[in-house]
């Protein structure tokens, strides 16, 4: 193992290694991240082997477009706190990122090593930077140098919201979100599971806000007691960064059995279960796999974040149902490789027909299923393989289709509110406002179920615009507010 500084283009005397992962039969057995982080000798390493391009294909397939080869070198050099600084100049979360960014589809899967050598383990090394940086100290709360006397208001603590939030206390506004939720993070907090990302490196993001002067207002529903129209006269301008919620649901007969539920319901459930809450329908068995004969249906990253948490939670088998081939899934082939490490079966080409069960779900009637022509983005269609059915037994069914939109027009009472075609909000494509002047929205509402990388680049966008937009106002529409923050 090599120590720094290191010049660079090492790839072709020097592996790909990412950090050390638990061994399967160990991480079966508790919730912590899999992957441990590099030293300073194996990050130095690893950077090292960038080969500098002069065309990027890293940061221009990196939806932050973070300047990767830059951090890389002073990574190797050994000058972290300048790789921090770089690093975190065009990422709010880089720790976050960096632990679970699908990084085979984006930076690293673009690598131009990655074809012959095998390409840069650029997350790591962004994990590594950012924990380095918190551990020295280099990560500090925003210190305001003059409040601008404005305010704006946010709705949703997620990645979006939260990186709104960042960039414009950063313009010293006044920000308050709220948040329907107890804790701030949005699905970061309640979705994704701790093996993936510990908890505590959301809280401790939320923590840093807290202390640079951003109000959080936990455990309010924009659309209940306060409504969207509240919030404009409250704010300057409001962003909605709402996410999505609403689970699609299969159409199959049965489907409403006892013991088939929606995946985001089971994963909350684990979720605060791992956080020290009382979750009545964890206790009670309804959310707990333990014994059980699970199948999860589905081929994304939240069916892989279900799976895996099935054989943790003690299921006595572990299915995945998908319709469509390995090759046409849209989950990360790397959490793919994790769940099958960990003992997941998966069952390609076959999808749920109907359930049989007389209160409870026991059995799955499943069709087989085909490949067919390729739609207009290049993935295959399917089709039902005719006479052929056969039966599996179920106790617990996980239903991991997707999300849409819950109907926010109604939610916030705002009809104005002009929604696209899939039901997300609609907005100016150059300004991320909506059809409410004042009103701006950003991240999953408006682009549909996606990823954290993208929720912080819109809420990054989102916050520029919105800076623009308050900062022609001289006068704040509620500057008692404001005085209250600063
Ligand atoms: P969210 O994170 O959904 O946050 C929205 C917030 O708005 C929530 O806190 C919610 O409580 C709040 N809210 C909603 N309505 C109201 C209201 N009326 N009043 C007040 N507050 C409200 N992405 C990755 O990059 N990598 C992964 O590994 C990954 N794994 C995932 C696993 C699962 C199980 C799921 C479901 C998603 C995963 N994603 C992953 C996707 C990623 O989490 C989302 O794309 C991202 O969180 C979207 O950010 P957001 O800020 O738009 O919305
Ligand atoms: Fe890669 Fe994500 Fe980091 Fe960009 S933010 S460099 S895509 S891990
Ligand atoms: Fe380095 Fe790979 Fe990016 Fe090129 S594409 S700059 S080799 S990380």
């Amino acid at each position: 193992m090599g120590s720094w500084p290191r010049n660079m283009l090492r790839f072709t005397d020097t592996p790909q290694h990412f950090p050390e992962v638990k061994p399967p039969e160990l991480r079966k057995k508790d919730f912590e991240e899999i992957y441990k982080q590099f030293n300073n000798a194996q990050a130095a390493e690893q950077s090292s082997r960038c080969s500098q391009c002069g065309i990027p294909y890293c940061q221009i397939h990196c939806p932050l477009q973070n300047n990767i080869p830059d951090w890389l070198k002073l990574t190797a050099e050994g000058r972290l706190e300048e790789a921090y600084a770089i690093s975190s100049a065009t990422n709010n979360f880089p720790e976050i990122c960096g632990r679970i960014c699908p990084q085979d589809k984006l930076c690293e899967g673009n690598c131009v090593i990655e074809k012959d050598f095998k390409s840069v383990t650029i997350g790591s090394v962004e994990k590594y930077i950012t924990e380095t940086a918190f551990e020295n100290g280099w990560v500090k709360p925003i210190k305001v140098k003059k409040e601008s006397g404005l305010s704006v208001g946010i709705i949703g603590a997620g990645p979006a919201g939260l990186a709104a939030a960042d960039m414009l206390r950063r313009n010293g506004h006044a920000v308050h979100v709220y948040d329907r939720y107890d804790r701030a993070g949005g699905l970061m907090i309640y979705g994704i599971p701790n093996f993936k990302l510990e908890k505590q490196i959301v809280l401790r993001r939320h923590q840093l806000m807290k202390d640079g002067g951003i109000e959080f207002h936990l455990g309010v529903d924009i659309g209940g007691k306060i409504s969207l129209e509240d919030l404009q006269k409250k704010h300057d301008a409001v962003l909605i960064a709402t996410g999505v919620y609403k689970s699609r649901i299969m159409e199959v007969p049965n489907a409403s059995l006892e013991n088939i539920i929606p995946a985001l319901s089971y994963l909350t459930a684990s979720n605060r279960k791992n956080l020290g809450d009382k979750v009545p329908q964890f206790d009670s068995g309804e959310f707990n796999a333990a014994g059980k004969t699970v199948v999860v249906v589905g081929g994304g990253d939240t069916a892989m974040d279900c799976v895996r948490t099935a054989v943790r939670q003690g299921a006595k088998s572990v299915t995945c149902l998908y319709r469509r081939d390995r090759a046409n899934m849209p989950g990360s082939a790397r959490e793919v490789k994790n769940a099958e490490e960990e003992g997941v079966h998966f069952m390609w080409l076959a999808a749920p027909k109907a359930f049989v069960g007389d209160k409870k779900v026991e059995r799955i009637l499943i069709q087989r299923m085909r490949l067919i022509t390729q739609d207009a983005s290049g993935r295959q269609n399917i089709q039902p393989v005719e006479g052929e059915t056969f039966a599996m037994d179920a106790d617990m069914v996980i239903q991991a289709l997707g999300f849409e939109a819950e109907d926010i027009p109604v939610m916030f009472g705002a009809p104005a509110l002009k929604l696209s075609r899939n039901g997300t909000i609609e907005i100016n494509q150059h300004n991320f406002m909506s059809s409410i002047e004042g009103v701006f929205a950003a991240g999953d509402i408006v682009r549909g179920a996606s990823l954290v990388v993208w929720a912080i680049r819109d809420g990054r966008d989102a916050a520029k615009s919105i800076h623009n937009y308050i900062s022609t106002k001289s006068t704040s529409k509620n500057p008692q507010l404001v005085r209250n923050v600063a």
